[in-house]
């Protein structure tokens, strides 16, 4: 196979144009500041697409996050519910405010939090106000099971909603299942301002917290007064103006991942293999990232340390370490799937939970027909694949063969 001769990404920006336009209005008024028509609009139209009543636009999902769990009222010490396997963006804030994540195992109907898992968690904890859950790459997660535990119990909710952007559950758009939720605007999510974030809700004086927070928290006063801790997190009107270029063109650009998801999962026919997946009856993600799942019965073995990965090739099986030096040798990206934070070093002794009750990170081996819990399992078996909007359909089927002779 000879490699491609531009790379292709797991998922990179996409500009348009208006991006430039509004960024240069910013320069030419010299709007160039946390301040300016650009923020203004742009929380606008998130508001308008989301259906969220208001959005403070930030540097990033996380520094969104983060101030999704100071409202949330967590102190130190306190023990959150939190996504186990997701980018560690979805926790670390919990940690800044010395709250403790304890993790909560996945399912396999949509790759996030389980609900039986958490109804688990509650009966060990009952004391615990606050749970972030994760929708992994762009699937919403099973709303109705988790609010309805979460109201069961009066947990405060926190959706992080930075991958999923235009996803919808029965119709409503996720950033709106939680109390306070969080979007991204990272360079390599479904659209991109380079950076930036936004917290979304629709209580009004948890949005003017926010927006005072995130600018320094200065008192109205006429010098420089402050009773409370600020932050330096509001977003720039330059950013601002790559987002607004963007808005107009999340439908476009959910299409297209849609049609690669699509095409991959037709391309795969035969495989024994799986697409990341969803309910169709009452949910459309925004097919962010594309991912397979190989079959028990079709992985040779694979073991990972903490920072290397081998694998012992077998006639018909494969891993995912294996297709991803295969894709990577014709100079394409794929990735692992998130590594679930009850197996990274810095969260290995957190409490995990899975719906058997109190799960343990035992081993990173991967052990055919389970022994392990969900998120190892499908840490172990699954993989993203190269899913940028701009990789054309010959070069997903060059993608799709080199996959396919992994199973030779
Ligand atoms: C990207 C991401 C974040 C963080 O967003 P930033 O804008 O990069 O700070 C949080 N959670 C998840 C699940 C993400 O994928």
């Amino acid at each position: 196979m000879k490699p491609f001769e531009k790379k292709i990404y797991l998922s990179s920006p996409t500009m348009h144009g208006e991006e430039l336009e509004y960024i240069k209005k910013a320069y030419d008024t010299n709007w160039m500041s946390t301040v300016g028509e650009n923020i203004n609009e742009t929380e606008r139209l998130i508001c308008d697409k989301v259906g969220c009543k208001y959005a403070v636009a930030l540097a990033s999902g996380t520094s969104a996050l983060h101030l999704a769990v100071k409202l949330a009222g967590v102190k130190p010490g306190d023990r959150v519910f939190c996504s186990d396997m997701t980018f560690a963006a979805t926790l670390n804030p919990v940690v800044y405010e010395g709250g403790i994540p304890v993790f909560i195992d996945g399912e396999y109907e949509t790759w996030n939090m389980d609900p039986l898992a958490l109804e688990k968690a509650f009966e060990m904890f009952p004391e615990v106000k606050v749970v972030v859950f994760a929708n992994l790459y762009g699937t919403p997660a099973k709303m109705d099971e988790i609010i309805a535990i979460c109201n069961k119990y009066g947990a405060t909710i926190i959706e992080d909603a930075a991958e999923s952007l235009g996803a919808t559950y029965k119709g409503v758009q996720t950033g709106t299942f939680g109390k306070y939720n969080a979007i991204s605007f990272n360079g390599n999510k479904i659209i991109t301002g380079s950076s930036g974030g936004m917290l979304l809700t629709d209580d009004l004086d948890a949005a003017n917290k926010a927006r005072k927070w995130s600018t320094q928290s200065r008192e109205n006063a006429p010098w420089y007064q402050h009773e409370e801790v600020g932050y330096n997190y509001r977003m720039s009107n330059v950013i601002a103006g790559v987002v607004r270029g963007q808005i107009p063109h999340l439908e476009e650009h959910i299409a297209q991942k849609k049609a690669i998801y699509m095409r991959y999962k037709e391309g795969f026919k035969g495989l024994p293999v799986s697409m990341n997946p969803y309910d169709e009856s009452i949910m459309e993600p925004n097919f962010w990232l594309s991912c397979l799942i190989i079959d028990d019965e079709a992985m040779c073995k694979q073991v990972r340390s903490d920072n290397e990965a081998c694998y012992i090739k077998e006639k018909g099986k494969t891993c995912p370490t294996e297709i991803l030096e295969k894709i990577a040798e014709c100079n394409a990206e794929g990735r692992p799937i998130w590594k679930p934070m009850h197996m990274q070093p810095m969260y290995r002794m957190h409490d995990f939970v899975t719906k058997n009750g109190n799960g343990r990170a035992n081993t990173n081996a991967y052990i055919a027909g389970g022994g392990i819990d969900i998120n190892a399992d499908i840490f172990a078996r699954g993989l993203c694949l190269p899913s940028d909007n701009k990789m054309t359909p010959e070069e997903q089927d060059i993608i799709i063969e080199v996959i396919r002779s992994c199973f030779e």
